[in-house]
């Protein structure tokens, strides 16, 4: 019998009557002889509203408690809806993390899983039941409840998928499928068949959130094949797959934004060797991600740095560099959080050139100034003033021909 695993995301199962409606959905599959594990996310807000209670009674918590409270949004989810099965006439069972169990490392809020045990699953599978279980959670080896980070359920549900061999992973949202861009912000988006692993993981790691980027990690590396779609409608979404030519042949295929990012500019830094190192060793050794880095050279042996961070790291990272800098005399440290990181991605522009400057091109014609461009295979990104973002999204979504309408 084929085996589907089906991940419902937190506007799905925002109510007792979507719950319901799940619920009919999933009893209207296993009638067509598939076998199918179902894997919730909390209703839509609920992980907001617990990281705002927390926030109340300890302003950063606790690593482990604030895990204890966010896995209660799963936990609600996953009973709910196996009594709305068994309301149906179908024998479901729900599983929290550790009842998997779903083995994780001990990091605190955004554990990496290490192992899922199929044997409690299996059976209850064996049984002509329906597991449910609960995304974003699993237990440490010192048997506490981790989390994997936000939008963590994904990956629940591909991780899941690939430990019982099923036949493909389908992840339900709030959109029909994976669209050249995010469809709340550009109207003339366009809904994509088809999108190969490696620039779905782009689009994901650049601020697409459709996905989160994990779940694309696991779903390449063991190649299960993933279907993002709507609960809401039975219109066919995207499929998330290996390449194959005809991708291709699109030189564009999706534009993305973040504003997770933040900027700091260390000026006049002495220009010798281990510079570098003495500036960028301490932050890493404090855990945070430098993603972009450029450095001008000034006359004199002097040289400025601009470099991005996440930004909820930001002031940690300023209050190190602001150190650094009295220690190897640079002149000053400045620090700018109204950026965004507007970006574009295709497989085909590997063997295109003309991308970059056309995507420069685009963004003066609307005023938009560059402040930092990087570059990979399949991808441009540019820091822009956050301002600009949502021009810069439209702007790039037309004039790279991703609109309704211009390629039809
Ligand atoms: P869920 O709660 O189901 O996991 P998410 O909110 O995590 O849903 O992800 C779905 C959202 O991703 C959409 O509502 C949309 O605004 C956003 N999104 C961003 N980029 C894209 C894109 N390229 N295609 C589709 N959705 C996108
Ligand atoms: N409930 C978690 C979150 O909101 C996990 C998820 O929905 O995927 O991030
Ligand atoms: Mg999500």
């Amino acid at each position: 019998m084929a085996l589907i695993v089906q991940k419902y995301g937190g506007v799905s199962v925002a109510n007792c009557d979507r719950i319901k409606k799940v619920a009919d959905r999933v009893i209207a599959s296993k009638k067509q002889d598939t076998d199918v594990v179902v894997v919730l996310s909390a209703m839509a807000g609920e992980t907001d509203r617990l990281i705002d209670l927390a926030g109340q009674v300890q302003p950063i918590p606790d690593p482990r408690e604030l895990d204890v409270l966010l896995s209660t949004g799963e936990q609600t989810t996953i009973s709910l809806f196996a009594m709305a099965l068994r309301e149906r006439g179908f024998k479901a069972m729900s599983f929290l993390g550790h009842q998997v169990p779903i083995e994780t490392d001990p990091v605190h809020g955004r554990a990496r899983i290490h192992d899922i045990s199929t044997k409690r699953l299996r059976d209850v599978l064996d049984s002509g039941q329906i597991p449910v279980v609960a995304g974003f959670q699993g237990i440490s080896p010192d048997g506490d409840i981790t989390t994997l980070g936000r939008g963590g359920s994904d990956t629940t549900a591909v991780a899941v998928a690939v430990v019982l061999h099923a036949d493909l992973c389908e992840i339900y949202t709030d959109v029909d499928g994976v669209y050249t861009t995010d469809p709340h912000i550009c109207s003339t988006a366009r809904k994509i068949d088809r999108i190969s692993y490696d620039e779905m993981m782009e689009m994901a790691s650049l601020g697409a959130k459709v996905l989160e980027i994990r779940s694309v990690e696991f779903a390449m590396r063991y190649g299960m094949p993933l279907h993002v779609r709507s609960s809401l409608t039975d219109n066919p979404g995207t499929y998330v797959v290996a390449e194959d030519e005809t991708m291709e042949e699109v030189l564009v295929s999706g534009v993305t934004y973040s504003r997770n990012d933040a900027r700091i500019t260390i000026t006049k830094v002495p220009d010798r060797p281990g510079i570098a190192a003495s500036i960028f060793n301490p932050i890493t050794d404090a855990n945070i991600v430098v993603d972009m880095i450029i450095q001008n050279t000034r006359a004199g042996d002097l040289t400025d740095m601009t470099f991005t961070v996440p930004r909820r790291n930001h002031e940690e990272a300023m209050e190190i560099v602001k150190k650094v800098a009295r220690e190897i005399g640079a002149e000053q440290v400045a620090g700018d959080k109204d950026i965004a990181k507007v970006s574009i991605v295709g497989v085909g522009m590997r063997d295109h050139s003309g991308v970059a400057s056309k995507m420069f091109d685009i963004l003066a014609r609307h005023g938009i100034n560059i402040l930092m461009i990087s570059t990979s295979e399949i991808k441009i990104s540019c820091i822009i003033e956050e301002k600009y973002t949502e021009l810069a999204v439209r702007a790039l979504h037309d004039g790279f021909g991703l609109s309704k309408g211009a390629a039809d």
